[in-house]
């Protein structure tokens, strides 16, 4: 263009002389309408380059641009909402609708199947089952010209709005094309205010695009250097000392993306743990019924259970003499026997996590021991409405990756009435009755024994006669002077 207007404008000049001020009129239009055609091109450039912010070219795919919404964090998509509940399940879920109907019926899809899944664990048709509430929301990004950004949080709570679970699912589309690109699960862990990056099925690690923006601080576990590419053999960008923290800006399951000195660099995902602290606080909340801290007290734990035979009969007891017990139960066995669980909680009595199916945890490798911590607080949750505050390890094992993973005060016992072994009446009171002194104690019995439920008959008036207070674990660590417990701590008795 630039050429034929060099062409134009030498034949205009050498035409000049000759002629008359017909030929200057003529010649001045030409050149007015030249300037107006070269602005009109260099227009049509800067019109190519909207929105501004983003490498190479843009296209135009006529998406629904979010105008309404002053939140950047929703740039893309006409916002849906579906309201409903189911039994005890309540949900309000919104996503995008984008205008591009491929794109919008894989969104839908999604945001179906986040619903389903919630119903799917927490829905019961059950008269005493707990309340829950979904509460899915979105963010959306136009990303580099061609792809959009599609930010699902799904937010799960119980009935008084505690947290049970936070995830943030992204998924990433062409334009171009319709199609998905990659997609991730973040899981948000409400507790500790880390985030963590699951796979979804079938999903390969290495094809995803863009995985979450937020500012996560994880430590080092070691002293580790942080490298300019996904690659141990890459420059070094610089060196985290162990216990270091630094902000995580992505993740996959073998390199962490960080932001160190303004610049992005990689390290090792297995050399960064979220944890900053071993030991966490747990406040303990416990209600006013009458307790005098200056006279003894006593906690009783029943663990393995529930027990449909056996611990109905000990909880008669225990309602009869206005006592309370702590129930250690398994997850497997509470998901089964869910009333049971909520009649311990409903007399009193405190109920704590003594893992999903009694596996020597120990022995066990991280994803086995995060399958028996998820399925086992996901039971209580579903029996309860709420995690348990404390954890008893089967057989009281609990090494150090044990101490990490379970986020829990860890619960021992000091008298162990060997009820598991004798089997028998007479002989589990005489094992018990050694101790003169209960005060502070913690006593190991299992609620799925028939003669435990037998000897409990006695136990405990007998213990009430000698003037103890019968009270839960957390209750005799308050009234001993623990406002709180810490994780990964044990504690096997509480005496002053
Ligand atoms: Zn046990």
């Amino acid at each position: 263009m630039k050429m034929k207007q060099k062409e134009e404008l030498a034949y205009s000049r050498a035409l000049v002389p000759k002629h008359n001020t017909l030929y200057k009129i003529i010649i001045a239009i030409l050149v007015v309408v030249i300037i107006l055609l070269i602005c009109f091109y260099f227009a049509l450039i800067n019109n190519n380059e909207k929105p501004s912010g983003f490498s190479g070219e843009y296209i135009d795919y006529n998406i629904n641009l979010n105008t309404d919404d002053i939140s950047l964090e929703r740039e893309v998509g006409v916002t849906q909402m579906k309201i409903d509940y189911v039994d005890n399940c309540n949900y309000t879920i919104s996503y995008p609708e984008v205008g591009i109907e491929e794109i919008d019926n894989t969104i839908y899809e999604y945001a179906k199947q986040l619903k389903n899944n919630f119903l799917n664990i927490y829905k019961s048709e059950d008269e005493g089952a707990p309340i829950f509430n979904e509460h899915v929301d979105y963010k959306s990004y136009l990303e580099s010209g061609d792809k959009i950004r599609i930010v699902f949080i799904d937010n799960i709570t119980n009935d008084i709005d505690v947290c049970l679970s936070k995830k943030e699912y992204t998924h990433v589309f062409s334009l171009s094309n319709g199609e998905e690109i990659g997609s991730k699960r973040a899981v948000i862990d409400s507790t500790n205010d880390g985030v963590y990056f699951e796979p979804l099925e079938g999903e390969s690690n290495s094809n995803f695009v863009l995985l979450f923006s937020g500012d996560v601080i994880k430590y080092a576990i070691s002293a580790t250097n942080i490298r300019t590419e996904k690659n141990e053999s890459s420059d070094k960008l610089g060196l985290l000392e162990e216990g270091e923290a630094i902000e995580v800006v992505s993740g996959d399951l073998d390199w962490e993306t960080v932001l160190y000195d303004g610049n992005y660099g990689y390290v090792k995902t297995e050399l960064l743990t979220r944890k900053k602290n071993l030991h966490k606080i747990v406040e303990l909340e416990v209600l006013d019924r009458g307790i005098d801290p200056n006279k003894p007290m006593v906690a009783i734990t029943y663990d393995d259970g529930p027990n449909p035979n056996s611990t109905p009969r000990i909880l008669d007891t225990i309602e009869q003499y206005g006592a309370v017990a702590t129930f250690f139960d398994l997850g497997q066995l509470v998901n089964r026997y869910p009333e049971i669980v909520r009649r311990e909680e409903a007399i009193g009595c405190e109920v704590g996590n003594h893992s999903y199916s009694h596996k020597n945890m120990n022995t066990l490798s991280d994803e086995e021991m995060q399958d028996e911590i998820k399925n086992s607080e996901l039971a209580f949750i579903k029996a309860l409405g709420h995690k348990t505050v404390l954890f008893r390890a089967p057989y009281g094992n609990a090494n150090l990756k044990v101490k990490e993973n379970w986020e829990y005060p860890l619960i021992k016992w000091n008298v162990d009435s060997l009820d598991w072994k004798t089997r028998n009446k007479t002989k589990i009171l005489k094992e018990i009755r050694k101790i003169n002194n209960f005060d502070g104690h913690i006593v190991l019995l299992h609620s799925i024994y028939g003669t435990t439920a037998d000897a409990t008959e006695v136990l405990i008036p007998e213990l009430i006669e000698q003037g103890y207070q019968l009270v839960t674990v957390s209750e005799l660590a308050f009234y001993k002077g623990h406002t709180y417990l810490e994780t990964a701590k044990e504690y096997k008795s509480f005496m002053n």
